[in-house]
């Protein structure tokens, strides 16, 4: 049996190898490596797949949400609604740029925004809602939208898990994540499902005066050459890394595909066991299935890590800890927040391999080491 590994890029890699060889080569010969053609033809190609207006690339998904709270004319203290439940970087930049993280709770089933918490959790300060559509589902849109819209919000979506998710509303229509608020971010690290061979990010939207704000900010705040309106930084796609995303975005619809079989094969093989639940996708949305994450019922799940480690089976926790339970953001008082959901989930969640790379006797092996150890 091949070697199991939480992602497998490197396999993912080699099928692709001469396309991929070729356009990074065609940059190395153009030596065009900042803002060359390939950027801007990578933007481009992807507003084509997500059908949004604007795409600005940027140095990596930390960065595209930083860029956007930074457009949207926040001061000092302005309240950022955000899931405690999620990778740190989404709540991060907020503190960094002056702001007030304030946690909201998730739904215990698909593990995003919970929306009547997220109703509670709005004062006259709260300026922006940022979902996050974790481990490849989308969060509630729609509902998100409406409360948005009644209380003059802004919606940023933090599309780094989900990128190729489609929403349905209750009209029929469908559209991508991160094309749904104000503003949409995602990242290009190598583990998410479009992956590059480096850092990379991107920002979307529909708004022409966003963009321009936007790509302004991206750029050192300049307007035309050495013209700085506002303050910016410096966050740029490299051309090497844009060739490459732009060879592997054809596929990413056939890698989303074959993310979910996988989770199906794990479905299958867990269902009505009373000791695992396996995740849930809500109505109104597909799963992209960035993480393949179970539910623990009365299991050691230190046990279980340990004994997948013993028969070489990776598995993480994401996360262990929960925003407002983190150090960073102690003087904001956070961790005195009552979020029983987020504290739940936190103890419970596993989550297993799953990459598009994986085969069946993999799959076999898994399941049966972690059926071994809970119904043992
Ligand atoms: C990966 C990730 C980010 C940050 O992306 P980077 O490219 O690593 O900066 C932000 N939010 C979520 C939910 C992520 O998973």
């Amino acid at each position: 049996m091949r070697p199991i590994q939480m992602v497998d890029t490197r396999n993912q890699y080699l099928k692709i190898k001469n396309e991929v060889d070729k356009a990074v080569l065609e940059v190395m010969d153009s030596a065009a490596y900042i803002n060359g053609p390939a950027v801007k033809e990578f933007a481009s190609n992807l507003a084509a797949y997500l059908q949004v207006k604007h795409v600005i690339p940027c140095a990596n998904g930390t960065d595209a949400l930083q860029i956007a709270l930074m457009a949207l004319d926040l001061k000092p203290g302005d309240e950022v609604i955000t899931p405690s439940f999620t990778y740190i970087a989404t709540t991060e930049v907020v503190a960094l740029l002056g702001l007030k993280p304030v946690f909201v709770e998730v739904d215990k089933d698909t593990f995003c925004m919970d929306i009547a918490d997220l109703e509670k959790k709005i004062t006259p300060n709260t300026k922006v809602i940022v979902p996050v559509h974790l481990y490849g589902q989308a969060a509630n849109m729609e509902a998100i939208m409406q409360i948005a819209e009644k209380y003059q919000l802004y919606v940023v979506e933090d599309n780094a898990q989900a990128i190729g998710c489609t929403v349905t509303f209750t009209n029929g229509e469908k559209k991508k994540t991160g094309t749904i608020g104000h503003i949409g971010c995602t990242s290009f690290y190598p583990s998410k499902n479009l992956g590059a061979f480096g850092d990379g990010g991107a920002i979307c939207t529909n708004d022409d005066d966003l963009a321009e704000k936007m790509q302004m900010i991206a750029n050192h705040g300049q307007s035309r050459r050495y013209y700085h309106d506002v303050v910016g930084c410096n966050s740029r796609l490299d051309s090497i890394q844009a060739a490459i995303l732009n060879v592997k975005l054809k596929h990413l619809d056939v890698y989303n595909a074959a993310r979910q079989k996988v989770a199906a094969y794990y479905d299958q093989a867990f269902s009505g066991n009373k000791k695992i639940i396996t995740p849930i996708t809500a109505a109104f949305t597909n799963h992209v299935y960035h993480q393949y994450t179970l539910k623990l019922n009365n299991v050691d799940r230190d046990g279980l890590v340990a004994f997948l480690a013993d028969k070489k089976i990776p598995a993480m926790i994401y996360y262990p800890v929960p925003g407002h339970r983190q150090k960073m953001f102690a003087h904001f008082k956070t961790e005195q927040q009552d979020m029983p959901v987020t504290d739940w989930l936190t103890e419970r969640v596993i989550s297993l391999p799953i990459h598009t790379e994986m085969d069946e006797e993999q799959l076999q092996y898994i399941t049966h080491s972690v059926l071994e150890f809970v119904n043992q």
